[in-house]
């Protein structure tokens, strides 16, 4: 990097950061008014006013509560979109901090508010003092959280109105420190399924268990079974979880179910993974089940897909990231994590890149080492500074005149 592109990165940090009060009080409002999946009204009213008012061509309705700010300049062809998701999660605040959530049972417990922040605070800094030609896409999408807002958008026409040649999305990441940037190139989040096995016997009396079919102990056997999928069919330098998180039978202590149901969370990082997964489940369920008189019936229902960042955009995302902050502040090919993310949908439609921002080690007493989804989590607001910076630079690289 030369001394100039030091120095630019350098101004362009202090910028934002000196941006950042009005933004850090725009994250603060929005964590204050939690919305869940498709019902973030207040915050998708928020988001399009301020971007109409920074002079972008707002559109509203894609995925219900969606929105995309499109900024045109010059005569570049090129296309970019950056992505951030708006909605909350139904956890009851713990975290005690004077901005608390006032939606009873409802929480940002997984910093989407500060994503929404964070690319409002670049929004506005781009369409002051950003030089680019081309087509920037800034999307706001609903519904992030288990409910697949991303794939609503994009069956929704989301790349038809508004074509990208590539895209980029931004998460925090606690225990990561702050400052800090992850990228990973090929498959960083898990595919996530569920899968219901539903186990009909014949109940009776508990005294008398040979003249029934007990649904309760195929199921044991099957809970069992389903770890020898992943210790014994999977390729041990593969990766693949199946956690039973629910087994309900029975009631009193001397009946013997009727039924029995498992529920089943299953994630793997490549989709020949997942294929064999779902082979295996299906039939161990189904021969177990047989072996013990009973019947099995198994509900395979698909939820994301595998995250997959594309190499060369990654390589660029990552230039970006070390020409903003410096090389001992990235980590070039972190680990997965298995778990799971709608943006994988975008990702099998246009190449882009995923990356993790640091919301925190906790070192020093802070709170940006608790996990996301728990009572106690918050984003880290100095995020939004380094965040909108990231942003900032990739748009002006990615759309050079
Ligand atoms: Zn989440
Ligand atoms: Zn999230």
């Amino acid at each position: 990097m030369s001394v100039v592109e030091e120095r630019h990165a350098h101004d362009l940090l202090a910028a934002l950061k000196a941006q950042a009060p009005e933004f850090i009080e725009v994250r603060r409002d929005i964590h204050r008014h939690p919305e869940m999946g498709y019902k973030e009204y207040r915050t998708s009213d928020l988001v399009a006013e301020r971007l109409q008012k920074l002079g972008y061509r707002v559109s509203r309705g894609l995925g219900g509560t969606g929105v995309v700010g499109q900024l045109r300049r010059g005569q570049g062809i090129k296309t970019l979109g950056l992505r951030a998701d708006m909605d909350a999660l139904p956890i009851v605040e713990e975290t005690g901090l004077p901005y608390s959530s006032c939606m009873p049972g409802i929480m940002h417990a997984c910093g989407h508010d500060g994503h929404t922040a964070t690319l409002l605070a670049a929004a506005k800094h781009i369409a002051g003092n950003v030089q680019f030609s081309g087509t920037l896409n800034l999307i706001f999408q609903p519904a992030e959280e288990g409910l697949g807002g991303a794939k609503k958008m994009l069956e929704d026409g989301l790349l038809q109105q508004f074509p990208c040649d590539a895209v980029f999305a931004m998460h925090n990441m606690p225990g990561l420190a702050q400052g800090h940037l992850m990228f990973r190139e090929g498959p960083m989040m898990a595919s996530s399924d569920y899968v219901t096995i539903t186990l009909h016997g014949k109940g009776g009396h508990g005294a008398m268990p040979h003249q029934a079919a007990d649904p309760l102990v195929a199921g044991a056997a099957i809970v069992l079974g389903l770890q020898s999928i992943v210790s014994r069919n999977v390729d041990p330098l593969e990766s693949a979880v199946i956690t039973v998180g629910s087994f309900q039978s029975g009631s009193v202590n001397n009946v013997i179910p009727q039924q029995a149901v498992l529920s089943l969370s299953v994630r793997a990082l490549s989709p020949e993974v997942r294929e064999l997964l779902q082979k295996r489940i299906t039939e161990l369920a189904q021969a177990q089940a047989q072996s013990y008189g009973v019947s099995a019936q198994v509900e395979y229902q698909r939820g994301y897909p595998v995250l997959v960042n594309d190499p060369g955009v990654t390589h660029f995302a990552r230039q970006v990231a070390q020409d903003l902050v410096g090389a001992a502040r990235i980590t070039p090919q972190g680990k997965p994590l298995t778990s799971s993310e709608d943006f994988a949908y975008v990702l099998e439609q246009v190449p882009g890149c995923y990356l993790l921002i640091g919301n925190g080690s906790g070192e020093g007493g802070g709170h940006g080492a608790c996990m996301v989804h728990n009572p106690g989590y918050d984003f880290n607001d100095d995020n939004i500074a380094l965040g909108s910076a990231y942003w900032s630079l990739l748009v002006e690289r990615y759309l050079q005149g």
